[in-house]
Formats: C-alpha cells, sequence, structure tokens
C-alpha cells in the first residue's frame, strides 16, 4: 500500500484543518495509508511520534477548525543537508515517499529542494551505513505536491490561498465593529492590517468596508499624500460622514521608501490646525489568522486536497513538482518552482521599488 504523509509547515492559516482533513480522507478512499507529520519540518526531522498514521475518523470535525491541528514550525535544520539526510531516513523508515505539504513560498522551495535532493540523500544514509541498500529498494523517488496556505493571498499563479478569504472576512468584521464606535463618537480609526510585500488583504478589506484610504506596498501614494488623504477626508466629512477608516498594510511604504506609520496618519488626522479628527489606531495583528475558516476557504481546502491526493499519485520522476492552484474557478494542478520564483521576484521588485516591475510580474502568467 502506497503511504502519503501530509503536514503543514511556516504561517498557519484558516483552512490548513481542511485541507489535512480533505488528504487524510481521499489517501484513504485511494487505497493509500494517509500520514501526518507534526510540527512541519521539524517533525520530519525528529521522526519517532512526530509522524503518525491517520485513520478516517481522526480528522472528524477538522472542516472548519482554525489554525493547524498537527501544528507548524520554522525549521533551522531542514535548511541543513544533515537535517533533510535524517528526514529522509525517518520517511523511509516510515516507508513514505510521497509528501503533500501546506505551506508558504518558503516551506514549498523546501519540499522542492528536498526532492531534488532525494537520490543523493538515499544514497548517502546507504553508504554512511544507515540503512541498508535493501531498504531504499521501493523508495527511489520522492514525489511531493505543495497546496498554498496563507493568509496573505501571496503566491503568483493562483487566485487565492487557502486562508485568504478568512482574513478578509475577520478585517472586515473587525472594521465593522470599529465603525460602530467610530460613528457614535465621529472619530477616525487608522487600522493595520497584514500584508508584508502584498497588499491584498488591505485592497480588498478597503474595498469591502469602503474605507476612506488606503495605503498598501505595490502602489505607493504620490509625494503629496498627506494633503491628499487630508482633502478627501475634508470631503467625506462634509458628506455627512461620522467616521473616518484608514486602512494600511503593514508593508507600506511611501514613494522614498520610508514605512507609513499607523502614529504619522493619526498624527495628521487629528492634527488641530487641519481635519482635528480625535484619531485612534488598531492593529488588528493574529486576530487576523484565528479563528474558523470561511465556507470559501473550506470548499478550495477540500477541492485542492483531493487534487493533490491524485496528483501525488499520478507524479513520475519525470513531472515537475507541482502546487494545486485555483485559476478562473477551475482546481489546476501548476509548476511550483516558477510560481515560487515569481513571488520572490515580485517581493524583490517591492523591496527595489520598482512598483510597475512588481505589477507587471503579478500580472504576467508563468508559463507552464
Ligand atoms: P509564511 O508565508 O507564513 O512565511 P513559509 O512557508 O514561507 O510561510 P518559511 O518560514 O519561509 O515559511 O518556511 C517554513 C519552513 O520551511 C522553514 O522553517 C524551513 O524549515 C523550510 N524551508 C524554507 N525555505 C527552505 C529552503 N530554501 N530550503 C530548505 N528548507 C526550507
Amino acid at each position: 500500500r502506497k503511504k502519503i504523509a501530509i503536514m503543514t509547515s511556516g504561517g498557519d492559516s484558516p483552512g490548513m484543518n481542511a485541507v489535512v482533513r480533505s488528504c487524510v480522507r481521499m489517501a484513504i478512499h485511494m487505497g493509500c495509508d494517509a500520514y501526518c507529520v507534526y510540527e512541519g519540518y521539524e517533525g520530519l526531522v525528529r521522526g519517532g511520534d512526530f509522524i503518525k498514521q491517520m485513520d478516517w475518523f481522526d480528522v472528524r470535525g477538522w472542516l472548519s477548525e482554525g489554525g493547524t491541528l498537527i501544528g507548524t514550525a520554522r525549521c533551522m535544520a531542514f535548511y541543513e543537508r544533515a537535517g533533510r539526510l535524517t528526514a529522509a531516513k525517518n520517511m523511509i523508515l516510515n516507508g513514505i515517499d510521497a509528501l503533500i505539504i501546506c505551506g508558504g513560498d518558503g516551506s514549498l522551495t523546501g519540499a522542492d529542494r528536498f526532492r531534488a535532493e532525494w537520490p543523493s540523500l538515499l544514497e548517502e544514509l546507504v553508504s554512511t551505513g544507515e540503512l541498508a541498500a535493501e531498504q531504499i529498494q521501493a523508495y527511489k523517488h520522492l514525489n511531493i505536491v505543495g497546496i498554498v496556505g496563507s493568509i496573505d493571498n501571496d503566491l503568483s499563479g493562483t487566485d487565492a490561498t487557502v486562508g485568504c478569504y478568512s482574513a478578509l472576512a475577520r478585517i472586515c468584521l473587525c472594521v465593522d465593529l470599529i465603525e460602530a464606535t467610530a460613528s457614535s463618537h465621529s472619530r477616525a480609526f487608522v487600522v493595520e492590517v497584514m500584508g508584508r510585500h502584498c497588499g491584498w488583504l488591505a485592497l480588498m478589506a478597503a474595498v469591502a468596508t469602503g474605507a476612506d484610504f488606503l495605503f498598501i506596498p505595490e502602489k505607493p501614494r504620490e509625494d503629496n499624500w498627506r494633503e491628499e488623504m487630508r482633502s478627501v477626508i475634508q470631503q467625506h466629512r462634509k458628506l455627512g460622514k461620522r467616521k473616518t477608516i484608514v486602512l494600511i498594510a503593514e508593508g507600506a511604504l511611501d514613494k522614498f521608501g520610508n514605512k507609513i506609520s499607523p502614529e504619522e496618519v493619526r498624527d495628521l488626522l487629528a492634527d488641530k490646525n487641519g481635519l482635528a479628527l480625535d484619531t485612534r489606531i488598531t492593529t488588528l495583528g493574529h486576530v487576523q489568522r484565528g479563528g474558523t475558516a470561511v465556507a470559501y476557504d473550506r470548499m478550495l481546502a477540500t477541492l485542492q486536497g483531493v487534487e493533490a491526493v491524485k496528483a501525488v499519485l499520478e507524479a513520475t520522476p519525470e513531472t515537475k513538482t507541482c502546487f494545486i492552484a485555483i485559476t478562473e474557478n477551475k482546481i489546476v494542478r501548476k509548476p511550483l518552482m516558477e510560481a515560487v520564483l515569481d513571488t520572490k521576484q515580485v517581493a524583490k521588485a517591492i523591496e527595489s521599488q520598482d512598483f510597475d516591475g512588481a505589477m507587471a510580474l503579478r500580472d504576467a502568467e508563468f508559463s507552464e
């Protein structure tokens, strides 16, 4: 029987449990044994109790649970060949040569590297006497498939990542809550949301809540943003609006590469010689990651889990490592490293303030 392991890695996101549930059940449905690796790559390196066979009922009730019940971690050892060597040994000892990883671009990069190195890792394990030649016979190739779990929706090549719509829903709910009190006191709120290189959450939250002003990393405001913000908000107030919401993605910069700080925005809104608004700052922080997954993420996670199991069973040594995307509402397989490299290039372009380049890269569909 084929043995398939599932793990979650990197930052957690709502819907990861739904991914695990779906993969476990689909694997069992396809006549395979399903395993979970606890604590991401750390569990793979540690082995033993960190790798556990799962039964159909072990994942009962996981569809709606927030976070990841099998844990996730950043694992320094996996960056080193020695760590990956131990991880390979632990997989062989459990008879596993198929792995589904749900995580961000870092986790998926690690997965691709592991797959590429697999034959040489096995050779080394045999040559150093850690394993006998017969032990590796049936496990010559490692099949890996990625599912993107991230609240940021920052991976190229897919319309949505598992967790992004839950985080967006949470932000909208929080802004709704803030709006009620803002309106009562006629206050302004500067709300900071997650997103270091990717302003998707802030942008979509601004659209969905009708925010007055927005700052995102991909599109810095013109030099005169202070005057522009004042005039937009003044206009809204003149039209009778009793509340003001300014959204800032945590990675938002001005044209000169300086971080747009919530404190500066607050001081501008509160300036006695300007708008003189009673202004507060709310940093949403980890509230955005927590809680149950919204219906879209449960659906996406379940459908992608099913596809990931199919993909891992169909993979051959010749096929490129793939990840499961959603494109124009279809669940599709795409080459993993192209998407990861594209994503890294976008982040680099934003860091070096090549914003047009970043947008062009995001808009371009990479070749398959
Ligand atoms: P997030 O988007 O939340 O940051 P991520 O998956 O990108 O998620 P990382 O911390 O970059 O998070 O990666 C998670 C783990 O994946 C790392 O701790 C490490 O164990 C492994 N990993 C990441 N990049 C590599 C790499 N280049 N080689 C080997 N392992 C890696």
